[in-house]
């Protein structure tokens, strides 16, 4: 151990006492909200949904951070739009799916791991409904501002009052030409 006179005692270390947090069961995320460059980490894993469409499970990093958000997206249809989410992932790594079949969308996801730019929202789980309560809907309440105007991580479950933490999700892919 080096000898404290040894060291320039003016150095900062520690925190500074303004931004102190308490020791909590929840974790402030260090993916926020709002649009952020991902890349994606490990392989993808395929299956197929229960009416044939390719679901395929993935996890990504934010440039520059060592967190990960998981994600999978679907040769479904979108009800809303000609698009699925696995057009809208491929086409935000900046390509585009070769054909119509199963291969076609496996070969094309397979060949882009990013970069890519997503929207992340967040939304918390309540484990005594069983469902996302905060943030995941439209007509759901979001995570609230604290006094200082920054996001706070912990929400109250609008229906049974529980606290939630937050979790980073996707909520919709950056496709170039918006
Ligand atoms: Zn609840």
């Amino acid at each position: 151990m080096p000898d404290l006179n040894d060291l320039d005692l003016n150095k900062e270390t520690g925190i500074s006492q303004d931004s102190y947090e308490p020791p909590s069961d929840f974790f402030r995320p260090d993916i926020l909200p709002g649009e952020a460059t991902f890349t994606r980490r490990g392989e993808p894993v395929f299956s197929l949904t229960k009416d044939n469409h390719l679901q395929t499970k993935m996890t990504a990093v934010p440039v520059g951070k060592t967190s990960t958000v998981d994600f999978a997206v679907f040769t479904t249809p979108s009800q809303f739009r000609s698009s699925t989410s696995a057009d809208d992932y491929v086409r935000a790594c900046g390509s585009i799916v070769g054909g119509r079949t199963v291969k076609d969308y496996r070969d094309a996801i397979l060949m882009n791991a990013g970069p890519f730019n997503a929207v992340i929202k967040w939304v918390g789980w309540c484990k005594d409904c069983e469902e996302e309560t905060i943030g995941a809907k439209r007509n759901q309440p979001k995570f609230p501002l604290g006094s200082d105007g920054v996001i706070s991580h912990i929400g109250e479950c609008p229906k049974c009052g529980a606290k939630i933490g937050a979790k980073p999700k996707i909520s919709r892919y950056v496709v170039g030409g918006e």
